[in-house]
């Protein structure tokens, strides 16, 4: 233990940030706010907060520092914690925070948590009394929490202040050098840390590629067979399926070609913070390491040893459209500045290479920096939180306002769904809506979960919301669609996915303990999504007696459950389209705004056409798709949300 931890100490004295360590404290020691900006992976979140803490050990109040990814969050709060020494597990002196996973104890003085969770804090103290410094790291990526917490903190700074009470500094931290914007909100200085650099080669294609992900296994096996295998190579795709077929395609035609063997190392977010410790391992000598991985390795972490970067140009995007009332998952381009940080990943320890998989005419005419999320994402949620801190989106000091009509959809959709109340100008939160803030949750999902009392199926309405908190139980692997299908049959559904997913979580939970792992197997089921659904239901479990609801089961009466679904997401109901009866593939279409739709191949009633049906999530890829579905009665929409049927102008004919 003792020489690993040498060793750490020698690491941690090898980064860039180590050189500027004591200018850079007495900055932060003189500045109320400060802004640092420096190239991913020379030091910043790993070691910042550690020098801070080193500095003033003795001072009361802790260190907070949010990180907008889960898993960042997880395994940089791991790595310092071994970094820190004495016990070298997290949960002590360094601890971290991430929904449905608190990993501190009284002793935590730095803290990592993800930016939705320190909002949480805020509900309960907006003042975040706990901390006397906060650290936003990743504020490039913008998300719609660290958008709200920037508002947040330099509010509570102030109100700490002006009440004498102790300072609270604010840090933030960024990976991009156009900063200016922060500097300017927070009126402070900014800091550049110099990172080490060498030369990078850029090439672009001479045409624009169709299909990206076959060009970059194209891509790759050109690099793989002319250059020495000690070069590490950095894929990135858009999302998890495409980063696991790539894999799969590399792994299969890896063992046809002559060349050195490949060691593959798939990454994404919802990996364990060990399925992603490989991509930090070496390789056996004349093995090449190929990471694919998603924009997670665009700043959140940092491969060593990449030679080259072959970048697909494509993101995929979480964007609400105000008109349709969809929020859709969808696959574009990158931003300039993503490019540029992606081709940043190459050439960290040498010179580098960066294969662009698109023109450099495409490359001029990307947008230069990506939309910050508030100004594209679904404001349902944070409205809500912000409703319960007692500010109102249209007052609140943001950096960048999210525009107006998505602030009226979600304050129509709030009181649709019961949570807020407006009486001429004042809007204040119902008691539904008290009860739905406690909830880490979408509010419609909260909404199932309250009125989950009234049909008598708590148990069963739980086991769905915690199946869709998480990242799919379902395992697809490309090569076994047959088995796959056999396998599972059994626990489908006539009535859709949240039934068939509910099936096999009940299946589960049955199960001896010893025989999980290869009850998995068999199945095809992640085992270790299925355990985060039981850890996530454990804790809906616990909020939901918090609010003072009663144990209930539905047994075999599923209609119950899939009325209460109703009941929460009734604003994603979709009928038929009666005038496409020529086509074999038939259209929906939402009631809220009208959009046409088809229903997702991966869905269990793909090739099924039932009149009504709610679904869960939208898809955008060439086409739009509906995902995760149920089927519904039309009756039913006009027992649980009349008032929004009427609205609708929805009438039910049998
Ligand atoms: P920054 O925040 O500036 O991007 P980090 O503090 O996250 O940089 O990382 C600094 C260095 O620490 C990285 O270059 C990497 O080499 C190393 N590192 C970070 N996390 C891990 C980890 N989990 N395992 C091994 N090395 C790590
Ligand atoms: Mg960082």
């Amino acid at each position: 233990r003792n020489s690993k931890l040498k060793q750490l100490q020698i690491q941690r004295m090898q980064l860039p940030i180590y050189l500027h360590k004591n200018e850079l404290m007495e900055v932060i020691e003189d500045s109320k706010s400060l802004v640092i900006v420096g190239e991913t992976g020379c030091g910043k979140t790993t070691q910042i907060p550690q020098y801070i803490d080193e500095d003033n050990l003795t001072r009361p109040g802790k260190i907070a520092i949010t990180q907008p990814r889960r898993v960042a969050a997880i395994s940089v709060a791991t790595r310092v914690a071994q970094e820190y020494g004495l016990d070298m597990t997290v949960g002590g002196h360094v601890g971290y925070s991430v929904r449905f996973e608190d990993v501190t104890s009284p002793k935590t003085k730095i803290k990592f948590l993800t930016d939705g969770m320190l909002l949480r804090e805020a509900l309960k103290d907006r003042l975040l009394c706990d901390y006397r410094v906060v650290i936003l790291d990743e504020a490039h990526e913008r998300t719609i929490h660290t958008d709200v917490l920037f508002g947040i903190v330099k509010e509570a700074q102030l109100i700490r202040e002006v009440k004498k009470l102790p300072r609270l500094k604010i840090i933030v931290m960024s990976a991009t050098m156009d900063v200016d914007h922060f500097a300017n909100y927070f009126n402070c200085q900014v800091v550049y840390l110099e990172g080490r650099t060498y030369p990078l080669n850029i090439r672009y294609t001479t045409h624009a590629q169709e299909d990206y992900q076959t060009a970059c296994i194209y891509t790759f096996f050109r690099i793989h067979q002319v250059t020495p295998p000690e070069d590490a190579v950095l894929i990135f795709l858009t999302g998890q399926e495409e980063v696991e077929h790539c894999a799969h395609q590399i792994r299969l035609l890896a063992k046809e070609v002559d060349g050195p063997p490949v060691k593959v190392c798939p990454l994404y977010a919802s990996q364990t913070g060990l399925q992603q410790m490989n991509v930090f391992n070496g390789t056996p000598t004349g093995t090449r390491k190929v990471v694919i991985s998603t924009n997670i390795a665009e700043t959140s972490i940092t491969i060593p040893g990449i030679k080259f970067v072959i970048d697909s140009g494509m993101v995929k995007v979480r964007t609400f459209c105000p008109s349709t009332g969809l929020e859709v998952l969808k696959v574009q381009r990158v931003s300039q500045e993503q490019a540029i940080q992606r081709a940043g990943r190459a050439g960290r320890d040498s010179e580098g290479f960066v294969l662009r998989l698109y023109t450099n005419e495409q490359f001029k005419r990307m947008r230069p920096s990506s939309i910050p999320e508030i100004q594209r994402a679904n404001l349902n949620s944070v409205a809500l939180q912000m409703f319960a801190l007692g500010v109102r989106m249209s007052d609140f000091d943001f950096m960048d306002s999210p525009p107006k009509n998505a602030i009226n959809a979600a304050f129509v959709q709030l009181k649709l769904l019961g949570a807020i109340d407006s009486v001429s100008e004042s809007i204040t939160l119902t008691e539904l809506g008290k009860k739905m803030v406690k909830f880490p949750l979408d509010p419609r999902f909260s909404k199932i979960l309250i009125m989950a009392d009234q049909f008598g199926c708590l148990k069963e309405a739980i086991t769905v919301v915690a199946l869709m908190s998480s990242d799919s139980i379902l395992l697809n692997p490309p090569s076994k669609k047959e088995q796959v299908q056999e396998a599972r049959e059994k626990f489908r559904s006539p009535y859709g996915d949240h039934l068939t997913l509910l099936n096999i979580y009940r299946a589960y939970e049955n199960l001896k303990k010893d025989t999980e792992k290869n009850w998995c197997q068999e199945h095809f089921l992640n085992t270790r999504n299925l355990l985060y659904v039981k850890e996530v239901r454990t804790q809906l479990t616990e909020i939901c007696k918090s609010n003072g609801q009663k144990r209930s089961s539905c047994g075999g009466h599923l209609d119950q459950l899939r009325k209460c679904l109703l009941a929460g997401l009734f604003m994603n109901f979709a009928e038929i389209h009666g005038d496409t009866t020529l086509r074999r593939e038939k259209q929906y279409l939402t009631l809220d705004k009208g959009q046409a739709a088809l229903i997702h191949p991966s869905s269990v009633l793909y090739g099924i056409q039932p009149a009504y049906l709610l679904f869960t999530e939208v898809v955008r890829t060439s086409k739009c798709y509906l995902r995760n579905l149920t089927i519904v009665e039309g009756e039913w929409l006009n027992e649980v949300a009349p008032e929004y049927a009427a609205s609708r102008n929805f009438k039910f004919n049998n």
